[in-house]
């Protein structure tokens, strides 16, 4: 069968765990040759060895790296030129959300933080350009609602999502026509740090149901819950498919209706 992803070559950052593994899968489900990475080398291998049972040892491309080692992302895509020959869509996904209040962000804190958002999308295109260019590809940043409406319990994280966000425009034009940038702005899926969240719930009797149902009410979620990794994953391929031909510079709401903006 001849699906969107046929004979195309998908890179995701951040793909053994959540929101970027659901990526890998969907991807490889829609015929796509999938390279990604992560910087755990247990829960990578474990998950490499599922994927290439499942869909074949040759369409699975498998890192160790953190996206914030320049030299390690320029390898990687070098490995992805020479196995695959070409990329047609970088997923930057990798990285993770910080909880912290202006009073108890540190400079550390806000240097870290910054450099985890803005590099772990630049380091990554910067490498991937030339394939994307030639291949006429797409990028897609896994971003968060938070740029648009931030929390005060996520102070440094909200204001760095914003930079992304406009660096994400910023880009739209500068690779037009040739590359297309859009992103997601994912409001909470059940997956990462939520599942952390639940792990240390003060509650330890209430179940996984109970726990992220109490917490979409709380948010008022219009929709009523969490969204699922593969909901994410979904709005991702779909940017990065010719489906989305004509759609750059956009970004593409995933939060059950929390966002209050229009
Ligand atoms: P998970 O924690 O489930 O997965 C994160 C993935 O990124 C893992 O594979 C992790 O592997 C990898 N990763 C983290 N840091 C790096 C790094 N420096 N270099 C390479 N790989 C890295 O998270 P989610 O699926 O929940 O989140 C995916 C993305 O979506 C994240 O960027 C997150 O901030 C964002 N997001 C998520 C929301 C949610 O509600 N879940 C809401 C808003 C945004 P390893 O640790 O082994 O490196």
């Amino acid at each position: 069968m001849t699906t969107s992803y046929e004979g195309r070559v998908a890179v995701v950052t951040g793909g053994s765990s959540g929101i970027g593994l659901a990526t890998v899968q969907l991807l490889l489900s829609q015929g796509a040759n999938v390279a990604f990475c992560a910087r755990g080398e247990g829960r990578l291998r474990d998950v490499v060895s599922v994927l290439q049972r499942d869909y074949g040892t040759e369409k699975v491309l498998a890192r160790a790296l953190s996206v914030l080692d320049a030299g390690a992302v320029q390898e990687f895509a070098s490995d992805v030129a020479s196995t695959f020959g070409r990329c047609d869509l970088l997923v930057n996904n990798a990285g993770q959300g910080r909880v912290s209040t202006f009073v108890e962000t540190s400079d550390e804190d806000w240097r870290a933080e910054y450099e985890l958002k803005l590099f772990s999308q630049i380091y990554p295109i910067r490498a991937f350009l030339p394939m994307l260019k030639s291949s006429k590809g797409a990028i897609v940043a896994v971003n968060s609602l938070l740029a648009y409406q931030p929390e005060m319990h996520m102070v440094c994280t909200s204001s760095a999502r914003a930079g992304v966000q406009n660096l994400i425009k910023s880009l739209s034009m500068e690779l037009a026509p040739d590359v297309r940038v859009n992103s997601v702005l994912l409001g909470l899926v059940g997956s990462g740090q939520w599942t952390r969240r639940f792990a240390e719930r003060e509650d330890q009797s209430m179940s996984r149901e109970q726990w992220y149902g109490n917490l979409a009410r709380s948010k008022g979620i219009p929709l009523g819950r969490l969204g699922d990794p593969s909901e994410a994953a979904a709005a991702i391929a779909f940017l990065g498919s010719r489906a989305a031909s004509y759609i750059t510079g956009a970004q593409l709401d995933v939060s059950g209706g929390l966002s209050r903006h229009i």
